[in-house]
């Protein structure tokens, strides 16, 4: 990708700017825009005949050798620590790697994401207290996700015997028997999985709403001064992936739907069509935070600030917390003892 990473007015370097949406230069502070003349991404129809080829180019990569973990870029913007273990054991290379056909850039900055993510720990009982204060330091980095969307519709067909029991009036508990055969119908839209091991599908999932039916067409300069995983997942095992899981859910959503007890030989085969793809960057915002030599990751949705992550538990927070409950049920005891 051979694009100026120079400020035009005086040489500096140019960086993605969350306030403007375009290019600010971290020297002079001009703001250049970006000329997307594609604009909105186009999803590309999934066709099993047809060959599915992604585009590559080199980029800059940093190879973390504490977890594995690689990051691309392609400006010359350092990067210091590992986004995912924050560790600075990393080691520089050129890398081929795919160029995403999409991108939903950061919407909010590192600052209200930072908020976020202490007002989300203040809502975990059991954390330690330098978690907090450790929030306070600057220990959030923006790093773009390789993501690959779909939309599809579904067909699925299914059958089996429903098993509902019911009380006859003598007292004694009856059966009833119900063979079904039906077709369902649906329309999936933005289904997205995870091209990196470093997040799961169902966390990014969790991470709430991307608006990911709406996405800008990519260009490089969307990724100056910032990080974007390395793809791990190739696009045929994530199809495959959507496949299954997708089956699963709708297979456990309808047996959950019919209102039965309990369903015997059930059977559901649901066939994709229309299937559309597209490779993107999604925002998020990740956290490291090491406790009893375990390390913890937290991530802030970059497009509207929803927080997921595990947070450790202090032992001794746990251990008064028992403390004061069993005190109280203690005194309770007591008073009934006494005064009851
Ligand atoms: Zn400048
Ligand atoms: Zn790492």
């Amino acid at each position: 990708m051979v694009t100026s990473t120079q400020c035009p007015n005086c040489g500096g370097m140019l960086v993605f700017d969350v306030d403007s949406q375009n290019l600010i230069c971290t020297h002079c502070s001009s703001i250049i825009n970006i000329e997307n003349d594609k604009k909105k991404l186009e999803k590309k129809l999934l066709n099993e005949s047809s060959s599915i080829s992604l585009s590559e180019t080199e980029y800059t990569a940093y190879l973390c050798n504490t977890c594995g973990r690689e990051h691309v870029t392609n400006t010359d913007t350092e990067l210091l620590h590992c986004p995912s273990c924050g560790d600075a054991n990393l080691t520089k290379t050129n890398k081929i790697d795919y160029i995403p056909d999409g991108i939903e850039t950061f919407k909010i900055n590192k600052q209200s994401a930072l908020n976020k993510l202490k007002a989300w720990l203040s809502r975990q009982k059991f954390a330690p207290n330098n978690l907090k204060k450790q929030a306070k330091n600057d220990t959030l980095m923006g790093v773009y996700i390789p993501t690959y969307v779909y939309d599809f519709n579904t067909t699925s067909h299914y059958s089996g015997v429903g098993i509902k029991s019911y009380r006859r009036r003598n007292g004694n508990v009856s059966y009833t028997r119900q063979y079904f055969n039906k077709t369902k119908f649906d329309k999936f839209v933005d289904y997205m999985d995870s091209a990196t091991p470093s997040i799961s599908s169902s966390k990014l999932r969790g991470l709430g709403h991307f608006s990911t039916s709406n996405l800008l067409a990519y260009r490089p300069e969307y990724l100056y001064g910032l990080f974007g995983e390395a793809v791990k997942v190739n696009l045929q095992d994530s199809e495959k992936n959507v496949r299954r899981d997708v089956s699963n859910d709708i297979s456990r959503n309808i047996q959950n739907s019919l209102g039965f007890d309990r369903i015997e030989n059930f059977n559901c085969n649901t066939r994709f069509s229309d299937m559309k793809y597209a490779y993107v960057y999604l925002p998020i915002y990740k956290g490291t935070y090491k406790y009893n030599s375990k390390t913890y990751n937290y991530y802030v949705n970059g497009e509207n600030g929803r927080v997921t992550g595990s947070a450790p538990k202090s032992k001794w927070k746990m251990f008064f917390t028992f403390l004061g409950i069993a005190a109280v049920i203690g005194g309770i005891i007591y008073l009934i003892a006494r005064f009851g």
